[in-house]
């Protein structure tokens, strides 16, 4: 169990900031440095992060097996929106536009939608897209129709039997809780995710889960994550049967088709796994079945805009591209009219649909891969600038610890997770020691420890 602070670990994070002009540079150089910028990678190419978490608390109103969180989390108070404002601008000037901050926690909900609302609103004054990352159980109709009047892009629900939500014994039976998620956010413009922790408990459920993703269409990109050892949550080691390959077999599985998640690299194929697909009426076709097509329009996409936000001109690129080089734009054609005719049956039963879909494969706090987090495409936004989640997960208390620094016309102030709202003084008090805490304030391996021990007595 950790009680103690960890010690520091000395890998050095990609978030480091570029001073020349292209901020892909770093990200480019990382996977480089690992034999991973093929010709298949859109990481570094098209864009320089793919998103950074913004951990706007540390409250949850779960207290999932596999929390990454930890143990003081619950003991801490919520950053004031200055100390918000101002990691968002470091994203900014880390990144450029386009890179997708997810307001997340904790469970960001537990937040005001007030404060919501700002930060939806100065990330996109900022030219950055917005994602809410929630378990859903306080995301209402009312509040996600309020935050995509502010802006916000996306919302991710995380749903899963990690959350041992009460009345519910299977991913099955969830799926009643993603309908009704899917029914709140339908219609408000937001591009709806789902984030499933792949973990020993549901990992024979994984085809059927995968099968039921597929055929909502309003859905537009799936998460599978594997369980890692890191954080608060009571599991720990991942079963040796949950491998980068196995889950990818299960998800083929319950997509009814093989997805070839090897075609476009969104930063390390050890990290991540990405494939597009359409669908209707229940049956899937991958996007991406010819490589060779694939990097042929990774390279002249890259040919037609080489900015370091590519990504967000995707259609004005396309454009040039079917001017430039007609005769693959003509390929392309071929190839996407072939996956329609594959849908079959399936498009008079229901509307093509494009979704995304995704495997991520955080590692164990113990055992970080330097190659992997100098590499890493999903940064946490920390008082010292971007940091790779898996270094953060890892050493999260020194993080919640560390001072940010707010600069305003009344002067200079600090905060840190200790701290309810700003201090004038730079000397933060400490986070305090869990084991002092009553039990109900307790969460996860720390609380399973002491409720045994009352147990006992
Ligand atoms: S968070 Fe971890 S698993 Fe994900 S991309 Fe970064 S280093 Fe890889």
């Amino acid at each position: 169990m950790k009680d103690t602070l960890p010690d520091p670990i000395t890998i050095k994070p990609a978030g480091r900031r570029f001073q020349g002009s292209d901020q892909r540079a770093p990200l480019r150089e990382g996977l480089r440095g690992c034999g991973e910028f093929g010709p298949s990678q859109t990481a570094g190419r098209f864009y320089p992060m793919a998103c950074v978490a913004l951990e706007v608390t540390q409250r949850c109103n779960l207290d999932c097996t596999l929390c990454y969180l930890s143990d003081r989390a619950e003991m801490t108070y919520d950053p004031p929106l200055s100390v918000l404002f101002a990691r968002i601008t470091t994203i900014r000037s880390h990144y450029g536009r386009g890179v997708s901050v997810q307001l997340t926690g904790g469970d960001p909900t537990l937040r005001k939608v007030d404060d919501l609302e700002a930060l939806c609103r100065e990330i996109k004054r900022l030219g950055m897209r917005s994602c809410l990352m929630t378990n859903g159980i306080r995301a209402s109709r009312a509040m996600l129709t309020r935050l995509a009047a502010a802006g916000l892009d996306d919302v991710a629900f995380h749903v899963d039997m990690t959350q041992e939500r009460n009345g519910f014994a299977s991913e099955m039976e969830l799926n009643r809780v993603r309908k009704a998620y899917i029914d709140r956010a339908r219609g408000l413009g937001l591009r709806i995710l789902f984030n499933t922790t792949v973990f020993g408990g549901n990992f024979a459920e994984i085809p059927a889960l995968a099968r039921f993703l597929r055929d909502q269409p309003e859905v537009g990109f799936v998460s599978f994550q594997m369980q890692a050892d890191t954080g608060r949550g009571v599991l720990r080691a991942r079963p040796d049967a949950i491998t980068q390959d196995s889950v990818i077999r299960a998800v083929e599985q319950g997509y009814g088709t093989s997805l070839h998640f090897d075609s476009a690299a969104v930063g390390h194929s050890s990290c991540n796994r990405y494939s597009s697909v359409v669908s209707a009426g229940g049956k899937a076709v991958s996007l991406l079945s010819n490589q060779r097509l694939v990097q042929r329009v990774i390279a002249a996409l890259e040919e037609v805009d080489t900015g370091q936000d590519a990504h967000i001109r995707i259609r004005p690129s396309v454009g040039r591209l079917i001017r430039r080089h007609p005769l693959l734009a003509l390929w392309a054609l071929g190839h996407l009219a072939g996956c329609l005719l594959r849908l079959g049956s399936g498009l008079l039963r229901g509307p093509v649909r494009r979704q995304a879909v995704f495997i991520h494969n955080f590692m164990a706090a113990d055992a970080l891969e330097e190659d992997r987090c100098a590499s890493c495409v999903f940064m946490v936004a920390t008082a010292n600038g971007p940091l790779s989640m898996c270094v953060h997960n890892a050493q999260r208390d020194q993080h919640l610890a560390a001072p940010d620094r707010v600069d305003s016309p009344m002067g200079t102030y600090w905060w840190n997770a200790a701290t309810r709202g700003l201090s004038a003084r730079p000397n933060l008090p400490v986070l305090k020691d869990p084991e002092a805490a009553p039990l109900k304030r307790l969460k996860g391996q720390l609380r399973a420890a002491r409720q045994s021990r009352k147990d006992a007595s």
